[in-house]
């Protein structure tokens, strides 16, 4: 389903960004941190101002290049300036307005479930803690089954993600996770920019042992490709 754009803070403060070079705070809750925020620039970040993590994903990209959530388009630009071919998807229609006005030349509002979006490529690109679109550990099931979708047999799809256990790190180094809890990286978020506040959402945090073996049940194989600065990888994922 598309955003609403009264229920769409991101949208709205890409879209003010934009327009106005400068955004006023996009709010981050969750029941399970304190208030936090996202600096509206960052999602405006070019090449050289990418985590290294993402740089080497665009740089794997090849053939036809699929961007899942792809905000202001930041990563499908610079796809395109290396000569690349990128449809960018996403259910913020605020962000993709925004992304044709800045020149991706193949932008649309599409939700990545919704199952009449039916074409393949060769890359599916999944970045900034791209895993969080799967939702939480119910939803492995239907995230494969769009990727089987979605990718060619031959494809790959580059997601990166964090490992939040360092949450639960304690003075001696050890971790101090509950097994019994539920997935310690799911975590539930709703934002606000100005008056514009959406609905809460699950966004999936993953560790790469515990993707990889998802991954496995559903006829996948995930490598881990490399580690950024502070318990962030990317992830390759493809068809076993
Ligand atoms: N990839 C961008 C934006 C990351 S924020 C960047 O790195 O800057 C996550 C984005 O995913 C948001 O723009 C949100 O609207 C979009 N999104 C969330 N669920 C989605 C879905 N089911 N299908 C397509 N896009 C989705």
């Amino acid at each position: 389903m598309l955003l609403p754009k009264d229920k769409d803070p991101m949208g709205a403060a890409i879209a003010d960004y934009h327009r106005t070079g400068r955004a006023s705070t996009l709010r981050v809750f969750s029941s399970q941190f304190d208030e936090d925020e996202i600096p509206v620039d960052t999602l405006f970040r070019t090449l050289a101002d990418m985590p290294s993590i993402e740089q080497r994903a665009l740089a794997m990209a090849r053939g036809k290049i699929l961007d899942v959530g792809a905000g202001s388009g930041c990563h499908a630009l610079a796809l395109q300036k290396m000569g690349k071919e990128v449809t960018a998807i996403d259910i913020s229609e605020l962000s993709v307005e925004v992304m044709q006005e800045r020149g991706v030349e193949d932008a649309r509002a599409i939700d990545l479930y919704d199952e009449h979006f039916m074409e393949r490529y060769d890359t599916i690109l999944l970045l900034m803690n791209g895993s969080g679109i799967i939702g939480n550990i119910e939803g492995m099931e239907r995230f494969f089954r769009r990727m089987k979708l979605l990718l060619k047999p031959s494809g790959s799809i580059y997601m990166d993600s964090s490992d939040l256990k360092y949450l639960f790190e304690e003075e001696d180094g050890s971790f101090l996770i509950d097994i019994a809890d539920e997935y310690y990286g799911l975590v539930d978020f709703q934002m606000q920019y100005k008056q514009v506040k959406g609905d809460a959402f699950d966004w999936l945090y993953i560790d790469f042992d515990t993707l990889a073996y998802y991954a496995e049940q559903y006829g996948f194989t995930a490598e881990l490709v490399c580690q950024g600065e502070h318990y962030d990888y990317l992830a390759r994922l493809s068809m076993a």
